[in-house]
């Protein structure tokens, strides 16, 4: 179906189910509930609506790890980080081809830092118990600057291994919807929902053309713009550098405050180095997120402790935000990652807080609570921990991967294709030279004219 089909099917139908939002728990719960509607005589009519480009959130914008979330044992959130690992290693099995094992090393500058970190794995590989990946191992200082020569091996007292997961996390997100799709939910991105007194209104952002949608069951899967309860939003930001580390694992390392930092290879072509990320209280709205100059200044200082003969400038930054419920004494860190399912008393459904790599669980929580009322009676587990994600092989040429995000992957401006499709936008530098070459094939694929091409390359500032 094409996105003008969409609109017209969601300005028209009655919906069973209404997801707001495209960020990984809108997709995640349109999946799980496009399962179980195949189970029920006549199906659920599921549409979900995002307001931007899919994943255009902090799903596509973080710091790209399904992990268990070592620095959460800090605080005590045990429950947390047990079932970030079970998760863990049930997002391994079912998309393996995003969700990666990934080595890190801690480098260990303080007299006890390696029994301190040992201490603290040897619990996190007892949390993931048999479904871990590979047990954690202490190594020398020579061994650790045989790994990184080019780390500063000044006071280096040795390392810690231990193993996690990188993802690709807006592609992720976008396999998720584009198999409920397969199951018939219905998508449209830039498509912005409201609730009006009467009932619900979208507007297609692209026309500007309004219309009422009618929706039996709504789910805000809105984030960090989500009205329904007081959130903390904490902007986290990170830096892409050219590649820093010499070795194929990533750097995890604690600063002077206790704070994790990461320095994660990156890009399509394993050249760059993703650096991330920051705490910071955020006071200016859900769409106005970018690094603050104190922020590049601190995560340059990192590299510069680790790698001092590292002189690159950062490539590109991105920055987005956490939406973590309010709790009163703790700071932007040590503000707990738990999530929260409610149902407000106008009848929504809310699903806020909590970490990517826990969204198939979060959906599964979500989707139970809806099905009383969506099949009286009966009980429809969920299937999404079983059930691998088809996903297909990425094309080879640049021509190929535009034409499959159009034609497959609802790609309908250059961002589309930029930031979730690909993340070529983070790994280069914008410039018109690379861009105007790919807007022309998109105009051309979705019958736009030059004054298109010209738009999209001033909307990304080029
Ligand atoms: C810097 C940073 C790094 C992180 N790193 C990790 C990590 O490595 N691993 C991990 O597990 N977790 C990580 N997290 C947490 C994780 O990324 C988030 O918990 C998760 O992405 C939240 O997903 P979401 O779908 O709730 O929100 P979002 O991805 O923000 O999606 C919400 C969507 O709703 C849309 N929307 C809003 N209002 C409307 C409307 N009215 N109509 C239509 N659409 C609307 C928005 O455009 C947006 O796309 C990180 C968070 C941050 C900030």
């Amino acid at each position: 179906m094409s996105r003008h089909q969409n609109l017209q099917r969601l300005g028209t139908e009655a919906w069973d189910v209404l997801i707001i939002g495209g960020g990984i728990n809108g997709a995640g719960v349109a999946r799980d509930l496009a399962m179980r509607s195949a189970h029920i005589p006549g199906g659920l009519r599921i549409a979900l609506v995002e307001k931007r480009y899919f994943s255009s959130g902090t799903s596509g914008r973080n710091s790209q790890l399904i992990h268990g979330g070592l620095r959460y044992l800090k605080y005590g959130d045990f429950g947390l980080v047990k079932e970030a690992l079970h998760e863990r290693a049930t997002l391994l099995n079912i998309a393996p081809s995003l969700v990666r094992p990934l080595e890190f090393l801690i480098p260990c500058y303080g007299r006890y830092d390696k029994l301190f970190y040992g201490a603290g794995l040897t619990l996190y590989d007892a949390l993931a118990g048999s479904r871990g990946i590979t047990p954690h191992r202490t190594i020398s200082s020579d061994q650790a600057t045989k790994l990184e020569p080019g780390m500063d091996s000044n006071g280096l007292r040795g390392g810690v291994l231990f193993h996690d997961a990188a993802v690709h996390s807006a592609r992720l997100v976008l396999e998720n919807l584009l198999d409920a799709e397969a199951r018939g939910v219905c998508l449209a991105n830039y498509t912005e929902v409201h609730r009006t007194a009467t009932g619900l209104e979208a507007r297609d952002v692209l026309t500007g053309n309004t219309f009422p949608i009618r929706a039996r069951r709504i789910i805000d899967a809105t984030g960090s713009w989500s009205q329904a309860a007081p959130l903390r939003l904490v902007r986290g930001s990170h830096l892409i550098f050219p590649r820093i580390q010499q070795g194929t694992e990533a750097i995890a390392h604690f600063d002077e405050a206790g704070r994790i930092v990461f320095l994660i290879p990156w890009g399509e072509n394993d050249d760059l180095t993703l650096v991330g990320t920051t705490d910071v209280d955020h006071q200016a709205g859900a769409d106005q997120v970018a690094i603050s100059a104190a922020e590049t200044d601190y995560l340059r200082s990192i590299v510069r402790r680790l790698y001092p003969d590292f002189r690159e400038d950062p490539i590109t930054s991105y920055s987005s935000l956490r939406p973590l419920i309010v709790q009163s004494g703790r700071s932007a860190t040590s503000t707990s990652r738990e999530h929260k399912i409610w149902q407000s008393t106008d009848g929504l459904l809310h699903i806020a807080g909590g970490k990517y790599t826990t969204y198939r669980a979060m959906s599964e929580e979500a989707a139970d609570a809806l099905m009383p009322d969506l099949a009286p009676g009966r009980t429809i587990p969920s299937e999404t921990a079983t059930t691998p994600l088809p996903i297909p092989a990425l094309a080879t040429t640049t021509g190929a991967r535009v034409r499959v995000a159009v034609e497959r992957e609802h790609a309908c401006c250059l961002p589309d294709l930029l930031y979730t499709s690909t993340y070529w936008g983070h790994e280069r530098k914008l410039a018109a030279d690379w861009l105007t070459p790919l807007a022309q094939q998109m105009a051309d694929l979705l019958g736009h004219n030059q004054a298109w091409i010209d738009q999209q390359l001033r909307a990304l500032g080029v």
